[in-house]
């Protein structure tokens, strides 16, 4: 089985670089260039230790690509292991909500995937109506 994990809210706290996007004009570039300072949710780290013990573990991020080598050394250095980091392609500006679900298929049918963990209930909504375990982490 597989456990899915989103990253900004459930494993780095991104409050420090949220008034880059709370702003307008909103600052994208900036709030993503800042990914390597966030500090680590402890909760959510221990969540994909537990399920690694039965479970294989795909991150998936609404974070584009070109945060990809800030983001996997911000996961070695919290000493977060995974089998599979999905990111956002760079050009793709659709709702996170439609970017996991596509993302989600791409693995497999909701029989496969044991659970996803995400912080948006948006995206919980989206997937657990789909078929999908759902876990709304807070
Ligand atoms: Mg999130």
């Amino acid at each position: 089985m597989i456990a899915v994990f989103d990253i900004d809210g459930v494993l780095a706290d991104a409050s420090h670089r949220q008034h880059h996007v709370d702003q307008r004009p909103k600052d994208w570039s900036a709030f993503f260039a800042e990914v390597g300072a966030d500090e680590v949710i402890d909760r959510g780290r221990e969540l994909v230790g537990e399920m690694a013990g039965d479970h294989v573990i795909v991150l998936l991020s609404g974070r584009p690509e070109s945060t990809r080598a800030d983001t996997e050394a911000w996961l070695a250095r919290e000493g977060i292991h995974f089998s599979s980091l999905i990111l956002r392609p760079d050009r793709d500006h659709s709702p996170a909500a439609d970017f996991k679900a596509g993302a989600l298929a791409a693995i497999g049918a909701p029989d496969v995937i044991g659970l996803v963990v995400d912080d948006d209930e948006t995206v919980v909504y989206r997937l657990a109506g789909l078929g999908y375990r759902v876990e709304h982490f807070r």
